[in-house]
């Protein structure tokens, strides 16, 4: 019997859940992309960006995924030839270094493993050995998907001032914006990029990079910028194309007016209280369960646990049959392990993570835990009774 059919959840770590406003607000006829109501309604939306990343600095909007705002970034500040200094936690590390290796950059490497956040004290002795100042940016990862690590930009900034080094900073946001709290200009990053299908609660399709005055001298500075990813017309457009290099993504935007609404509703701060609460009522269950069986969190400390997501191994192939039992019996599917491969399991099958982004609230997540609490069971995969309940008392005590 399959007790799937009903709303489907799906709960992997982006995209992640669409609410029906933003859905609502995309079904449409095709609007006029010259004047009116769209060029209007997108002017207004800057400063609402500007307030999710907690900046004063401006953005740029792309046409892309993540991964374009991540060539963005680079195309904007880093010349082929010239150094980068790459922090990584998991797989989007990684991930960021090798688009900056395809476009010739010299790549720095500091890996810090799967379990453990990036160490400022390691990237502060890699810049003061950078004694002819090469290195042109400090990429880091603020929460890495593949292992839900979240680092501390904070602290990287302060190792980039102990040492007095030029470096920009960048910031990969793409899972934590609108999750987990950031901080961009307290905090002391030059540039911020993330995503729409994440925390911002839209289809992906959309990115955005934010950056400040010293990225923008840095911009300027720059021999040839690549024409489309060139954010100096996008940031500070004479004519309404030039935000989008284009035609304007109309229906994505007005999903994003939407999200923005319910954002500013609700509040960043209360957003970031949500999603800590929820975090916590999930690493609760992890732990009971983990008790008596192999599941655990991937990261011990809860100080660097993101709240937007989070990795737990099962092993394999108990990971597998896990996903494949929620989203056949329960309507839930949850994400697969990236990154995540170890001996005897190439793959990562036995790792899996919850996506908890966005639009999900208390019965989504206890729902979430009530399905694979009774997955564990049906299976047969030994683990500590009392999951749920301990997921309970973190939202009762709420
Ligand atoms: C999702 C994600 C990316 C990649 O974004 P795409 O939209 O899939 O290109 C990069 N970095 C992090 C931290 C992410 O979570």
């Amino acid at each position: 019997m399959s007790l799937a059919h009903g709303r489907p959840y799906l709960a992997i770590p982006g995209p992640s859940v669409m609410p029906d406003r933003v859905l609502q607000a995309m079904h449409r006829a095709a609007p006029n992309i010259y004047e009116g109501a769209l060029p209007d309604m997108v002017a207004g939306m800057i400063p609402d960006l500007r307030a999710v990343a907690r900046t004063e600095g401006q953005v740029a909007i792309y046409i892309a995924n993540g991964h374009g705002a991540w060539e963005a970034a680079l195309a904007n500040t880093v010349a082929p030839g010239e150094r980068v200094l790459v922090c990584a936690t998991g797989r989007f590390g990684h991930g960021w270094a090798e688009m900056a290796d395809a476009l010739g950059l010299e790549i720095e490497l500091l890996d810090f493993g799967r379990k453990t956040p990036i160490d400022a004290e390691r990237v502060r002795q890699a810049l003061a050995a950078d004694q002819g100042r090469r290195i042109k940016a400090v990429l880091a990862v603020h929460v890495d998907t593949s292992t839900s690590l979240r680092s501390d930009i904070a602290e990287i900034r302060r190792a980039l001032d102990e040492v007095g080094h030029p470096a920009l900073l960048m910031a990969d946001c793409i899972a934590s914006l609108g999750c987990d709290v950031y901080e961009m200009d307290l905090w002391g990053a030059d540039l911020t990029v993330t995503g729409s299908q994440k925390g911002l609660m839209v289809p992906p399709g959309l990115s955005f990079l934010f950056f400040n005055e010293r990225a923008a001298d840095t911009r300027r500075a720059m021999p040839r910028v690549s024409r489309y990813w060139d954010w100096a017309p996008r940031a500070d457009p004479a004519a309404f194309y030039q935000y989008f290099g284009g035609t304007a993504p109309t229906h994505h935007l007005y999903g994003l007016r939407a999200a923005l609404d319910m954002i500013a509703e609700e509040g960043i701060e209360a957003i970031w209280a949500r999603h800590a609460t929820l975090a916590r009522a999930i690493w609760a269950a992890a732990e009971v369960w983990g008790e008596g069986g192999p599941l655990s969190l991937n990261v011990a400390e809860p100080r660097h646990r993101s709240h937007a997501v989070t990795a737990l191994r099962i092993g394999s192939p108990h990971g597998a049959r896990l996903r494949e039992w929620t989203a056949a019996q329960a309507g839930v599917t949850l994400g697969l392990g990236i990154g995540m491969s170890e001996e005897g399991d190439p793959d990562g099958r036995g790792f899996f993570r919850f996506g908890h982004m966005g639009h999900v609230n208390a019965h989504m997540i206890l729902g979430l835990l009530g399905v694979v609490e009774a997955g564990l069971g049906a299976l047969d995969i030994p683990h500590g009774r009392g999951g749920v309940a301990a997921a309970a008392e973190v939202i009762a005590g709420a």
